[in-house]
């Protein structure tokens, strides 16, 4: 296949725009798309030619299973094979959101679009463009995040073209995504939630809803590349900008302290006042809400600015922060030095 066959166009999220785009998948080919947590590649789910071009177009590894993506529930039951008890708390609460809920697969789900798994990652989004385009396109569609496998994922339309242009048909430009992190992906262990990634919906929220809920070990430490990884996106390189990047564990003061006897680098901070004088930085903000939204924009700017190093501050590692800091180790490949 050629990969650099396409004169890539950006579209607006109008109706006559979603009505092309889903021509696009249902000819069996590969849209950039807006959902709420960040740009997606789509192709019709059951389509294993089409889902093959996304895993060539971004070099994603085969064994990374794709998210299904659904606008009604009579779309869920083609994509998995059951809705128990647990599964339907969370779809009723969090639906269409933020989560994706780890389950059998259906026969009829291709297993290239599970990464050769028996499950199947599923999610209902609430983008209206996204949810519009699964509609005109009548079918599941699954879609990883719309970055060239290993990069921060893309924020906005200029980011996928950014990493995409040539290599896919269409954009649509839905604006910015507002949460900013991928989806929190969980499954399930005898009524219990267990976090394979976290995300906006967080483990306080699925606490409330389920009684009980387990941070599994990759969310917050490196998984072990020869055992079977629960979620296999966690064993790959990710989100990781061409500078090197350090988590630095520290007060303000000491985070200044540190970045002055570092010059050159340029500081990922929570507020200007975090940097010391005269040092370049990029704000994320305070919030842990803030920072996902901000992040992987950021990430992109410090690679636009040339930076070859970065020290961030260390997000809290509850709460939204908690998806923060799991995306921000992987950007450092896990360099974290607490002072
Ligand atoms: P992305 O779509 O790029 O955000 O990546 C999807 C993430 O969901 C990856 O980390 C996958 O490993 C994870 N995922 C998708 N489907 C499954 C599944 N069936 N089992 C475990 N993890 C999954
Ligand atoms: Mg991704």
């Amino acid at each position: 296949m050629n990969l650099m066959s396409y004169q890539t166009k950006i579209l607006d999220d109008s109706p006559s725009s979603i009505k092309q785009a889903a021509e696009i998948i249902r000819a069996g080919d590969i849209v950039g798309i807006p959902t709420e947590t960040v740009y997606g590649l789509a192709a019709d789910a059951f389509n294993e030619n089409a889902v093959r071009k996304i895993f060539a177009a971004k070099g994603r590894p085969a064994d990374n299973p794709l998210i299904v993506h659904i606008s009604r529930m009579d779309m869920f039951f083609r994509a998995a094979k059951e809705l128990p008890e647990e599964a339907l708390r969370c779809a009723e609460r969090f639906w269409p959101g933020p989560l994706t809920m780890v389950l059998p697969k259906s026969e009829a789900l291709p297993y290239v679009t599970s990464g050769g798994l028996q499950t199947v990652g599923i999610r209902m989004p609430s983008h209206p463009a996204a949810r519009a385009l699964i509609e005109q396109a009548d079918t599941p569609l699954a879609a990883p995040s719309a970055n060239l496998s290993g990069k921060p994922s893309p924020t906005s339309a200029a980011h996928v073209f950014e990493d995409m242009n040539g290599r896919i048909p269409a954009i649509i430009d839905g604006g910015e995504c507002r949460a900013g992190v991928e989806s929190t992906v969980i499954c399930f262990e005898n009524g219990a939630a267990r976090i394979l990634r976290p995300g906006r919906v967080t483990a306080e929220m699925l606490r409330s809803a389920l009684g009980r809920v387990i941070i599994d070990d990759g969310v917050l430490h490196a998984v072990d590349d020869s055992a079977p990884a629960a979620s296999p996106g966690m064993k790959y390189k990710h989100y990781s900008p061409k500078a090197e990047v350090y988590v630095i564990n520290s007060t303000a003061e000491r985070f200044r302290e540190y970045a002055k006897e570092h010059t050159g680098a340029l500081c990922l901070v929570f507020e200007p006042s975090d940097a010391p004088d005269g040092a370049e930085f990029i704000c994320i903000g305070k919030s842990g809400e803030e920072q996902a939204n901000r992040l992987f924009a950021a990430l992109r700017e410090a690679d636009e600015r040339g930076a070859k190093t970065v020290l961030a501050r260390c997000p809290q590692k509850s709460g939204v922060g908690l998806a923060v800091y799991n995306r921000l180790i992987r950007a450092a490949a896990f360099r974290e030095i607490t002072l």
